[in-house]
């Protein structure tokens, strides 16, 4: 595979926005979207989580890299009605109140996720966004969507601390970084709460301060929220690392995840 998986190369990188734009045509089809696998889990205290095909990121770490690139090859469509009722069904049956869609970008089918969340919202549960934040940040009319829903929060999962971090560990242009800031700031301008989980597992202390700086120029609560994300070595991810040549400073193996991370 190439490192955008067949996305156009220009300059350092691929430009995450026009391969999200390709990807589309594949993981979406009017209202329906591709999605891989309906489960539980113990993160954010228990949540339902509906894991999506397809992403406009290749970070070295992903560890839902298989989904992300056979996106034809892997799950199948489903309404917002399908991905809804899964959702009630695994909150229903194990009592919890948050549900969320992960596992790879959930924001390429746009239409898609807003009819999921108004669903969700119907049913008085939260909804946590798990975004990379490149599209927001390319389009602050996704925030004015956002604004509109009350039980909606947005984790902007930031790859890295720097334009050249992030551009080494996703493979996209530099320049991209600065559209994950760019959503939070979107984000709090349209009232929708949001924070930033920073990938820190490859960063230099002096991009991190850098960052938290940047960070606190937009709004001080995205420091005060400030979530430290760390790569979890499973047996796949750490087959994607030895391939890229690449090794966390910081990384915790599945059954050695501290408790504050879950
Ligand atoms: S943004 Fe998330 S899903 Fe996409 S490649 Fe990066 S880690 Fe994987």
């Amino acid at each position: 595979m190439c490192p955008a998986g067949g996305a156009e190369q220009s300059g350092r990188g691929y430009d995450p926005v026009k391969l999200a734009e390709g990807l589309r045509a594949v993981v979406c089809q009017g209202l329906r979207r591709k999605y891989y696998r309906f489960r539980g889990g113990r993160w954010y205290g228990g949540i339902a989580t509906a894991d999506c095909v397809g992403c406009n990121l290749r970070c070295v770490f992903c560890w839902g890299w298989p989904a992300r690139d056979a996106p034809r090859e892997t799950g199948r469509l489903y309404t917002p009605q399908e991905v809804f009722e899964n959702l009630k069904r695994i909150a229903e049956r194990r009592g919890y109140t948050q549900v969320r869609v992960s596992g790879n970008e959930p924001t390429l089918c746009w239409e898609h996720l807003l009819n999921v969340i108004e669903l969700i919202e119907g049913a008085n549960l939260k909804f946590i966004l798990e975004t990379n934040g490149i599209l927001i940040g390319s389009n602050k009319g996704y925030a004015r969507d956002l604004s509109k829903f009350s039980g909606v929060h947005v984790r902007v999962s930031i790859k890295g601390a720097s334009p050249e971090e992030f551009h080494l560990l996703t493979g996209a242009k530099p320049e991209a970084f600065e559209l994950q800031l760019k959503a939070l700031e979107n984000l709090l301008n349209y009232g929708v709460p949001a924070h930033p989980a920073v990938m820190l597992s490859f960063s230099e202390a002096r991009n991190v301060e850098d960052l938290k700086s940047r960070l606190a120029s937009i709004d001080e609560s995205l420091v005060s929220e400030f979530e430290e994300e760390y790569v979890f070595l499973y047996p796949h991810v750490v087959k994607q690392l030895r391939k890229a040549g690449i090794w966390p400073r910081v990384a915790y193996y599945p059954d050695g995840i501290p408790e504050e991370l879950i």
